[in-house]
């Protein structure tokens, strides 16, 4: 059976294989570049052959690609620049192969006006005594790649929200190869995945990604993002970061980005997780800023104050409350320290850019 809608599922994985067994010998390597480009939410990669196998990510060449086609520079003056910041395991090539993450720079050597990295690592090495932990968990939407929610019905709707989080069964959740594909794929390239469960409204699902220190977090976080587009393709599905895919009675999608500091860790850390609330409850409008890639305009979509999360107007806190901006874990405040939770993050939003923002306002800041 061949379905047009879905030209990357139907060619034949198994013909595949036949090519992929062949040896490619044994110095050389494939390392596949990936970055970010203008849209601060798309990724794009390239892959390079490499005769020898990469030791480090110092070992890998600063490469450049045409930034006129990625909406990050002009015809006149395209060669964009990538540099590698980490190296992966390639789960899809196996081997000595590798995954590349990269940030970017223009013809002037200057950052591009979507490479958020750079600031991020400046905040994380002046930050570093605090040791900042982030765990972030990722919702997102499977959709079929007419951009209808995967299994949804054609014409219609499935059945009001309420069988769906954490189901299991036909008909409760849709797409669970492309989660299960996905979470192996990851923890192969070394990107700790603490879990993964099927959302509110079908078709959209889960992962975390952490405890994480520092710059890592974004960096892996992104590739996660990566390995999730590239796993879905094979399976001919589309994966939407949008914040609220579908409007109506429908759960959004977001990025609850849970953090701490040393000191939140240790007996008594309460005093440090109530001192960092404190210090965001004056800088909420920064923080929405740093949330989304339209700073804001996505998440207005999502933070209604319905369907588990906070307006987007006000700063709330409080135990156990998913309608707050931030919550603290109730098993946190039973045991008197841990982490904080900050549930306004986009499920679209930069990971560079909210854990810069999260860490200037607490860490850096008087
Ligand atoms: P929720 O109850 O909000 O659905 P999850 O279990 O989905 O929470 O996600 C919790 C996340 O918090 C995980 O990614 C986990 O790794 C992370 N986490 C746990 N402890 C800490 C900590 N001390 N600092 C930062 N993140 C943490
Ligand atoms: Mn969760
Ligand atoms: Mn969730
Ligand atoms: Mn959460």
């Amino acid at each position: 059976m061949f379905s047009s809608a879905q030209p990357n599922a139907h060619t034949d994985k198994v013909v595949l294989q036949k090519y992929l067994a062949l040896s490619a010998g044994s110095s050389y390597t494939q390392a596949c570049y990936i970055w970010i480009d203008g849209t601060g939410e798309g990724l794009r990669c390239k892959t390079k052959t490499l005769d020898f196998v990469p030791k480090s990510v110092e070992d890998l060449p600063i490469w450049n690609y045409d930034g006129s086609s990625t909406y990050q520079a002009e015809g006149r003056n395209s060669d964009t620049y990538l540099h590698p910041v980490k190296m992966y395991p390639d789960p899809f090539r196996g081997g000595n192969n590798k995954l590349v993450m990269c940030e970017t720079y223009k013809y002037n050597k200057e950052p591009t006006e979507t490479n958020h990295r750079k600031v991020c690592l400046e905040v994380m090495n002046k930050a570093k005594a605090a040791k900042p932990w982030f765990g972030i968990e990722q919702e997102y939407t499977l959709l079929s790649e007419d951009g209808h929610p995967f299994g949804w019905p054609k014409n219609g709707f499935p059945g009001p929200q309420g069988p769906y989080y954490c189901g299991v069964g036909a008909g409760k959740v849709y797409g669970r190869d492309v989660v299960e594909a996905h979470y192996r794929a990851c923890l192969y390239a070394g990107i700790r995945i603490s879990g993964t469960n099927a959302e509110v409204m079908p078709a959209q699902w889960e992962y975390q990604v952490g405890p994480t220190e520092g710059i890592d977090m974004g960096d892996d976080l992104w590739v996660s993002r990566f390995i999730l587009h590239r796993v879905a393709e094979d399976f001919g599905v589309v994966v939407s970061f949008d914040p609220k895919p579908m409007e109506g009675d429908w759960n959004g999608a977001g990025a609850h980005t849970n953090f701490s500091t040393e000191p939140m860790r240790n007996p008594g850390g309460m005093e440090a997780i109530e001192a960092a609330i404190d210090k965001m409850s004056k800088h909420h409008i920064r923080h929405i800023k740093a949330y989304d890639p339209r700073e804001g305009k996505d998440n207005e979509r999502r933070l209604t104050g319905a369907h588990e999360t906070s307006s987007i107007h006000d700063f709330s806190a409080g135990v156990a409350n998913r309608g707050c901006s931030i919550r603290i874990p109730r098993e946190v405040a039973e045991k008197g320290y841990g982490y904080l939770e900050d549930r306004r993050p986009s499920s679209n939003c930069d990971p560079y850019r909210v854990t810069a923002v999260i860490v200037q306002t607490i860490c850096l800041e008087e």
